[in-house]
């Protein structure tokens, strides 16, 4: 690998769902990647203990393999890293970087509460920061000390981000952060400490030599603390370009959160959309190539070089969504809709449209509705009537099934009893009833519907009954 390689990563914590804001900069990471013949790196920050789960890992890993954006490297576990960052720490405590404090949770919150009485900023006061000549407290027994950064006190961090443009944020804006925290109680004698997030994340970007790092603008306020360390830590190395996306807001313009419909990755999976769809959609929330609404995968990676990143904040929109889905929808395989369907349908106990997955039927129905669905839910709604009763609404009956149609219902089911089953003979038995009871085809057709499809409105009829089994559509006729 030469030292110029493009390398990205995404670094989810697992404390949750792959979010939709995440999948947003993950595509952008590996797209950039791609663009550049570089490499995507997936990182697992899982040193939130408390909060991480081995479920969130599996959801997560989940969602980045049904978007289809493949790694090169990872996962990479933080906490299997454990001893890597210990190293790190002691560097920087014999370079006076970093240093212990043994400051209790009581003695901070009472110095908060001092600094807020005297209306000032509440912020770590120092105290156990080492200076020459300057006297630190008494080590206190039983008190197992946190690691912090020494955070240079003035100067001004300034960076040229890919995304909002050149930004400065000022030291006297940040203390000293706290890197390190001691083990659990109950870890063995020797067990390094855990890294806090701001402290990892640069360890670890500077060990994966990242060289662009998009994520969420809430991380603008970290980026000093970790230009800063990073210069602690690797000197005068190049630090990663840092490109922060604007959050994406709900329909309703505020935040998109849990309560306000953002649900993770997977539930689109399930809810029937397609992975390039999603991507698609996600894509156009924060970039843009011309006026170019629906791309391929590969089209973007073409074109994604890290220019027109949107600086304010879009929002989420489910018709949109539903719309470029759609789109990728029709263009889809159909054998490949067809195995979709059938998990779809199985979800609903519909077991019996494997045959009709087996033997391609079921591709030759998604052809046939495809176009009027955006996913593959909707495509499921529709061709659960060749596998399962169908009950059409007191509206449609009342409309369509009056007893004047009777007779010719079943002469219709007659006919298509003996009938060749395909268009062409379904065709010419309804023709047959046309002329024997002296009727319209609509006069005709929407019962048919009705009674078979359990709606009026269908793609051409002939071809929709051609695709069930014919005893199924003599005996819905005949039950009328
Ligand atoms: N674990 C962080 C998050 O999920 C990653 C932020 C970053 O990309 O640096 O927000």
């Amino acid at each position: 690998m030469s030292t110029s390689t493009v390398r990205t990563r995404i670094a989810p914590s697992p404390t949750g769902f792959l979010h939709l804001g995440t999948a947003r900069t993950a595509l952008y990471s590996w797209a950039f990647a791609r663009h550049h013949g570089g490499e995507f790196v997936l990182r697992i920050e899982d040193t939130d203990v408390a909060r991480s789960t081995q479920d969130s890992v599996d959801q997560i890993l989940a969602a980045m393999a049904w978007l289809g954006l493949g790694h090169d490297e990872g996962p990479v576990y933080q906490m299997q890293r454990l001893d890597r960052y210990q190293q790190v720490i002691e560097q920087m405590i014999a370079a006076g970087t970093a240093y212990r404090c043994y400051a209790t949770p009581d003695e901070l919150d009472a110095m908060r509460e001092a600094q807020k009485a005297r209306g000032e900023k509440t912020r770590y006061d120092g105290r156990w920061r080492p200076a020459p000549g300057k006297p630190l407290p008494a080590v206190p027994a039983g008190v197992k000390p946190v690691v912090r950064f020494a955070n240079p006190a003035d100067g001004v961090v300034t960076w040229n981000d890919l995304v909002k443009g050149p930004i400065s944020i000022s030291n006297t804006e940040i203390d000293d952060l706290i890197i390190q925290r001691p083990p659990a109680d109950d870890a063995p004698e020797g067990t390094p400490g855990v890294p806090t997030y701001n402290f990892a994340v640069v360890v670890d970007d500077w060990d994966m030599r990242i060289t662009h790092v998009f994520r969420g603008d809430e991380h603008i306020n970290n980026t000093p603390w970790q230009i800063n360390i990073w210069r602690a830590m690797a000197g005068g190395t190049p630090l990663p370009n840092y490109g922060h996306c604007p959050i994406i807001l709900g329909d309703d313009g505020l935040k998109l959160s849990k309560r306000r419909g953002a649900v993770s990755v997977t539930a689109y999976e399930d809810a029937g959309y397609l992975p390039e769809g999603m991507l698609n959609y996600l894509a156009r929330l924060g970039w843009s190539h011309g006026d170019d609404e629906l791309f391929s995968l590969e089209q973007m990676v073409q074109w994604f070089d890290g220019s027109h990143l949107a600086k304010s904040p879009a929002q989420w929109d489910p018709a949109k969504l539903a719309w470029v889905n759609a789109q990728h929808l029709k263009a889809a395989d159909d054998s490949r809709l067809a195995a979709l369907v059938a998990g779809q349908l199985g979800k609903r106990g519909i077991t019996s449209a494997n045959a009709a997955l087996a033997d391609g039927r079921l591709a030759a129905m998604c052809a046939l509705f495809k176009d009027r669905c955006s996913t593959t839910v909707e495509l499921a709604d529709w061709l659960a009537m060749y596998f399962a009763p169908v009950t059409p609404s007191d509206e449609e009956r009342a409309a369509h099934l009056g007893d004047v149609i009777r007779p010719a219902l079943a002469t219709l089911a007659a006919q298509l009893d003996t009938a060749s089953w395909d268009k062409a003979g379904i065709a010419a038995a309804m023709k047959a009833t046309l002329g024997a009871h002296g009727l319209k085809m609509p006069q005709l057709a929407m019962p048919l519907r009705v009674l078979v499809c359990g709606r009026a409105q269908t793609p051409s009829v002939d071809a929709v009954l051609a695709l069930f089994e014919k005893k199924i559509v003599v005996e819905r006729l005949q039950c009328f």
